[in-house]
């Protein structure tokens, strides 16, 4: 039975929110192990541009704080996305990050891209799925010696809802990594947006890209599906190929969360913020009207335990009569699986429950 921390919005004088998330970071036996020196990942997503939904960035100060009293450096992260937009590579995700306020200025913790320049920087970490017997995971979340989720919850298109398992899975994941779960095939060339920057070519592990008449050209007979000329491409000229049926998705997407769970340990703590609930993720480039009310702040060591017990919160959480989902979700109902018509949250819990025994069971414990 895991311990779920939670603190509702209410506040007063001598009790803001700011106060209670650091009750909150602190009521967790996490933070008493952190020790002078570690190098510290702050996991976030710092929104898409144009994406305004995205945890406050004051949140990940005071973590920054909190981790910083115990002698520990505290840096911010997250992978590059498969897609174009403003954090396709590492400095475009610099640029976002700064723009969003998640910069040195405002956090006191630098923003470092996790799989680096090129989104090319992963290991790989075993485990036994039924697609997977291997991920790949970012080297930049996997080398930090402890890592803290602040995850934004919201509603998310294909897997239904965007917790700390999307965090782990996707938010973890290289580009590489993000390809094999959206995707079932190979890469997809734009012969039209190709410049001839070879960098593809000196990517690709197995030879399968040649440079005919200044454009590259893949050979697929050989190309393998790894997707690192997908991260390395910054022209749109390679793109992902078709995406996988969506209850592969969710399976592939709950193998990556629990291969990435299970090689944090205890050094790993996550927190989602419960509040701003949009009704798409943020690497949306708008953010609409939240769905429900905000509901709070939870934390603890199990991911899948945590966002059981944040969507259950969901649930009881009143409508905002100014959501276009307003008349799907009033009343009884599982919110995201109204929104999107889809029981796919549950479909990941599923598997990962009979895939890898992972325990959903939690005992709610509420902070003043
Ligand atoms: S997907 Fe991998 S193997 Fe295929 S062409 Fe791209 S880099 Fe080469
Ligand atoms: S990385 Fe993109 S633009 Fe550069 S050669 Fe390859 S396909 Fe063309």
């Amino acid at each position: 039975m895991e311990t779920i921390y939670f603190t509702n919005m209410q506040t007063e004088f001598g009790n803001s929110l700011e106060q209670k998330f650091r009750k909150l970071l602190k009521k967790s036996a996490y933070f008493d192990g952190i020790t002078q020196g570690q190098l510290v990942a702050l996991k976030v997503h710092v929104g898409e541009r144009g994406n305004l939904g995205y945890v406050n960035p004051n949140f990940a100060r005071i973590a920054a704080e909190e981790v910083k009293a115990r002698g520990a450096k505290p840096f911010l992260t997250d992978t590059n996305t498969l897609y174009s937009g403003g954090r396709h590579n590492g400095v475009d995700h610099c640029i976002t990050a700064i723009q969003h306020g998640y910069s040195y200025a405002t956090v006191g913790a630098p923003f470092v891209p996790a799989d680096g320049i090129r989104g090319l920087g992963h290991r790989e970490v075993g485990v036994s799925g039924k697609h997977f017997q291997k991920t790949k995971l970012a080297s930049g979340v996997l080398e930090a010696e402890r890592i803290i989720f602040l995850t934004h919850f919201k509603g998310h298109i294909e897997t239904g809802f965007g917790g700390s398992l999307k965090n782990l899975s996707m938010g973890c994941a290289s580009v590489a990594g993000k390809m094999e779960q959206h995707a079932a095939a190979k890469p997809v060339m734009k012969e039209v947006h190709c410049v001839g920057c070879r960098q593809c070519y000196r990517v690709c592990p197995v030879g399968a890209v040649s440079m005919v008449k200044g454009k590259a050209l893949i050979d697929y007979d050989v190309c393998i599906g790894c997707g690192q000329c997908v991260a390395a491409c910054n022209y749109e000229a390679i793109t992902p190929g078709s995406s996988a049926d969506t209850e592969d998705f969710i399976e592939k997407v709950a193998e990556y969360a629990y291969s990435a769970y299970n090689y944090f340990g205890s050094n790993a703590l996550y927190i989602n913020f419960a509040m701003n609930i949009t009704p798409d993720c943020d690497c949306w480039p708008a953010n609409d009207v939240p769905v429900v009310e905000d509901v709070g702040i939870l934390a603890g060591s199990n991911p899948f335990a945590l966002d059981r017990a944040t969507i259950d919160l969901i649930n009881t959480a009143r409508a905002q009569v100014s959501s276009r989902y307003h008349a799907k979700i009033v009343g009884e109902r599982d919110v995201f699986e109204e929104v999107w018509d889809n029981p796919m949250a549950a479909a990941g819990f599923d598997h990962a429950r009979s895939q890898f025994g992972v325990s959903l069971e939690y005992e709610l414990r509420e902070l003043g």
